[in-house]
C-alpha cells in the first residue's frame, strides 16, 4: 500500500485528504450531477465507493430509507467479491471478521427417516481462487463501502430519506438529459443528472422509467430465513449444511461471531404452508425444528427473520438505449443488481452479481466522466453483465430444481450437483465475450491459465524492490487504470538486449504508444496504464536499479520512485506464477487486464501493433 506517493500522510492512511470543496457536510443535493445513484444497497454502494475516489466528477447517492441496514437480507460473499474488495482495501477485514465456508456437509432421512449426514465436501476446490468463500451480514458490507467513501477525497455519503419519484429525459439538453424527482425528506426537488444508475433494487422506479421488465418466474420459491441463537446437539451447527429431510429442507448457514445460524426452510415443501405472508417465526422454529429430529433445536433468541420469496428473471437490456438505437445513440440511464436480476437465495448470488454489475460499470463511468473514453464505451456495461446474469440465473434454474428434488429422487445427487457448480457458486464463471473489451483469444496459448475474459486468476509473486510475498491482484486498486503484465522470457530482464527492455522502450517512448498517447502531459506515466514486470528469475539474482525505468517510474509530486513494478517467483515456496498459471517460459507474454480486474488481451512480447490497436477502441488520443 502506497500513501506518501503526494508528501507524508499523516494517521491512518486509509484516511485520504479532503479535495478542495468538499470540506464540511456535502449539503442539500445539488440542482445538476454528473451521476446519481439511487439505492444504497450492494450495487449503489459499490458504485459510489468507486465514484467517490474522484473529487471532479459531482456524484450524490439517494436511498429512501431512514438510515443505514443493520440486520438481515443477503449474507454470501464468493470468492470472486472476496477478490473484487481486495480492490476496494477492506479485503483483509472480512477475512478477519466473517464465518470463512469450509465445507459443506450433507444430510438426508436414512432407512427409518431420521437425518443422517450423507456427505462432507470441501466448499471451493483448490486454486481456482486466493480468497475463501465467506460469510458476512449485508449490513457490515454496506458500512465498509461507506468506510471507503466517507475516508474518499469527497467525504460521500449517503443522503438517507430522499426517494427517486419519477424519471424523464430532457432531449434539448446534450449535457444533462436525465431529469429526476426526488422526494427530499418531504421536500420535492428536481435534479438534472448526466447519468442516473437505478440501483433501486428488485421493484426499481429506473427500471419501470426505461421500460425495462423483469422476465422469468418472478415468484419463486419462498423459504423462511431466520437468524438465531440456538441450543442444539446437531453436530454440524458451525458447518454449512443441506439437509433434506421427510419433514422438509433446510439450509444452514453458520455466521460470523462464532455462534449465529441463519437458517432457511424451505416452505414451498411444507404442508399446509398457505400463503407464505402469513407464516409467523413460531411455524418457522416449528418446522425447522422437525426437519432437525432427531436433534434437539431450541432458538434462544432471534436477530432477524423474513419470508424471501424470489424467482429467477433478468432484464433484456440494463440502459436506456434499444437494441436498434445502439449505434445512434449513448446511453444515460443504467440499471443494476436487483433492479434487472433476481435469483434465489439457494444459490447464495443476489449480492455478489449486483456488486460485479457496478464494479464493471464504475471504470467506465469514471473514465468517460473524466474525459478519457468516449461516452460509446459505456454501451459494453449493458452488453456484459446482461449476459453474466442470465449465466448465472441458467444456473440458479439448474440448482433450485436440485435442491427441490424429492428426497427419493436417485438421479438426483445433491452434492455431486454442488461439485459440478463449484465454479458458479464461487462467482468464477463470468466471461466476458469478444467486444471492444475482450479481444479474441488469438495468443491464449502463451498463458492457458489467464482466460481472455475471464478475471486474472491471481497467484503470488516476490516484489522485487522489497522482498514482500504478494498477490498478484494486490496490484489491482479501484481507479481507472489499465495494467499491463509483461511476463518476460527467459532472457535477463536487466540486460538492454532482453524482450522486456525492447518492449518497455517502446512503450515509454514511441509516438505510437499507448502509453505516449493516452497518457496527459504531466500526468504520473502510469496514470492511465500501469506497466508490470514479472521474471524468471529468483529476486536475489536481480537488481532493481537496473530493471527498464518504466518499471520503476518516477510518480508524484517529488518524483519519488515507485518500487511495486517488478516481480518475481515464490521460489523459496515452490510457487512459480509461470508455471501455475501454464505461461510459456520460452516466449513470455503481455497479459492486459482491465481495471475491473478481468483478461482483456494476451500478446507475444512483439504485439506491439495489436497492442496499439486495442487501446485504439478503449482511450482517446490525449495529446
Ligand atoms: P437492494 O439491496 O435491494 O438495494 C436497493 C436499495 O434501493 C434499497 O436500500 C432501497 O431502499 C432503495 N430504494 C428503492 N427504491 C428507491 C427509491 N425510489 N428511492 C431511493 N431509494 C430506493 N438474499 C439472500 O441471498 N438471502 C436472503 O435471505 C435475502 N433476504 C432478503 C430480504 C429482503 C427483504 C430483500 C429486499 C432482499 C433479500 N435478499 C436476500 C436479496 C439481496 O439482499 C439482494 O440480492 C441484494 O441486496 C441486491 O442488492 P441491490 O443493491 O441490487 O438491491
Amino acid at each position: 500500500m502506497q500513501f506518501h506517493t503526494n508528501g507524508f500522510h499523516k494517521g491512518s492512511p486509509e484516511i485520504q485528504k479532503v479535495a478542495k470543496g468538499y470540506e464540511g457536510s456535502q449539503g442539500e443535493l445539488s440542482e445538476k450531477l454528473d451521476l446519481l445513484v439511487v439505492g444504497s444497497g450492494p450495487a449503489g454502494l459499490t458504485l459510489a465507493a468507486q465514484l467517490s475516489q474522484y473529487p471532479e466528477i459531482k456524484t450524490r447517492v439517494i436511498e429512501r430509507k431512514e438510515e443505514p441496514m443493520y440486520l438481515g437480507q443477503a449474507d454470501g460473499i464468493n470468492c470472486r467479491s472476496m477478490e473484487m474488495f481486495e480492490a476496494f482495501g477492506f479485503a483483509q477485514k472480512v477475512l478477519k471478521e466473517a464465518y470463512w465456508v469450509n465445507e459443506t456437509h450433507f444430510w438426508r432421512p436414512d432407512e427409518s427417516g431420521k437425518i443422517t449426514r450423507d456427505a462432507k465436501v470441501q466448499d471451493v476446490k483448490d486454486g481456482i481462487s486466493y480468497m475463501p468463500h465467506t460469510v458476512l451480514n449485508q449490513g457490515r458490507v454496506h458500512d465498509l463501502f461507506m468506510e471507503v467513501m466517507k475516508n474518499s477525497p469527497t467525504r460521500l455519503e449517503v443522503d438517507y430519506k430522499h426517494s427517486l419519484i419519477s424519471v424523464d429525459f430532457d432531449l434539448n439538453d446534450k449535457e444533462y438529459p436525465v431529469v429526476v424527482k426526488v422526494d427530499c425528506a418531504g421536500e420535492e426537488r428536481t435534479i438534472k443528472t448526466k447519468y442516473l444508475a437505478g440501483c433501486d433494487g428488485a421493484r426499481s422506479i429506473v427500471r419501470h422509467a426505461i421500460g425495462g421488465e423483469l422476465k422469468g418466474d418472478r415468484q419463486g420459491q419462498a423459504w423462511g430465513v431466520m437468524d438465531v441463537l440456538v441450543k442444539t446437539d446437531f453436530p454440524d451447527l458451525r458447518y454449512k449444511n443441506i439437509i433434506k429431510s421427510k419433514n422438509g429442507n433446510i439450509l444452514l448457514i453458520p455466521r460470523e461471531g462464532g455462534q449465529l445460524t441463519r437458517i432457511y426452510v424451505e416452505l414451498d415443501r411444507l404442508e399446509n404452508v398457505g400463503d407464505s405472508k402469513s407464516i409467523t417465526l413460531d411455524r418457522l422454529k416449528e418446522e425447522a425444528k422437525k426437519i432437525f429430529e432427531p436433534y434437539s433445536f431450541e432458538v434462544q433468541e432471534t436477530a432477524w427473520w423474513s419470508v424471501y420469496e424470489v424467482g429467477h428473471s433478468v432484464t433484456d437490456k440494463f440502459d436506456d438505449v434499444p437494441v436498434d438505437e445502439v449505434n445512434s445513440r449513448n446511453p444515460h440511464v443504467f440499471i443494476a443488481g436487483d433492479a434487472c436480476h433476481t435469483h434465489s437465495a439457494k444459490a447464495g448470488q443476489g449480492m455478489n452479481v449486483s456488486m460485479g454489475d457496478t464494479f464493471n460499470l464504475g471504470w467506465k463511468l469514471i473514465s468517460v466522466l473524466t474525459g478519457k473514453s468516449d461516452a460509446s464505451l459505456l454501451h459494453t456495461y449493458s452488453l456484459e453483465r446482461q449476459i453474466a446474469a442470465q449465466g448465472l440465473i441458467d444456473y440458479d434454474h439448474k440448482w433450485a430444481r436440485v435442491m427441490s428434488a424429492p428426497i427419493d429422487d436417485k438421479k438426483i445427487n445433491v452434492k455431486d450437483h454442488f461439485i459440478a457448480g463449484g465454479r458458479f457458486t464461487a462467482g468464477l464463471t463470468v466471461k466476458y465475450q469478444t467486444s471492444i473489451l475482450t479481444a479474441k483469444a488469438i495468443y491464449q496459448n502463451l498463458a492457458n491459465g489467464f482466460v481472455i475474459g475471464e478475471r486474472v486468476n491471481s497467484a503470488p509473486v516476490i516484489r522485487l524492490g522489497d522482498a514482500k510475498k504478494i498477490q498478484l491482484l494486490e496490484t489491482i486498486k479501484i481507479d481507472t487504470k489499465y495494467r499491463i503484465y509483461i511476463f518476460n522470457d527467459r532472457s535477463n530482464p536487466t540486460e538492454k538486449t532482453s524482450s522486456i527492455y525492447k518492449l518497455c522502450d517502446y512503450l515509454e517512448k514511441d509516438k505510437n504508444s499507448p502509453i505516449v498517447k493516452y497518457t496527459k502531459k504531466g500526468d504520473d506515466i502510469d496514470s492511465v496504464i500501469s506497466v508490470y514486470g514479472i521474471y524468471q528469475q529468483n529476486h536475489q539474482e536481480l537488481e532493481f536499479e537496473n530493471t527498464h525505468s518504466l518499471l520503476r517510474p518516477e510518480v508524484g509530486v517529488y518524483g519519488l520512485k515507485d518500487y511495486e513494478k517488478s516481480y518475481c517467483p515464490d521460489y523459496k515456496n515452490g510457487d512459480n506464477i509461470y508455471d501455475l498459471r501454464g505461461i510459456d517460459k520460452d516466449e513470455g507474454c503481455i497479459i492486459v487486464v482491465r481495471p475491473d480486474q478481468h483478461i482483456a488481451n494476451i500478446l507475444p512480447l512483439d504485439g506491439y501493433d495489436a497492442l496499439e490497436k486495442y487501446f485504439e477502441e478503449i482511450f482517446l488520443d490525449q495529446k
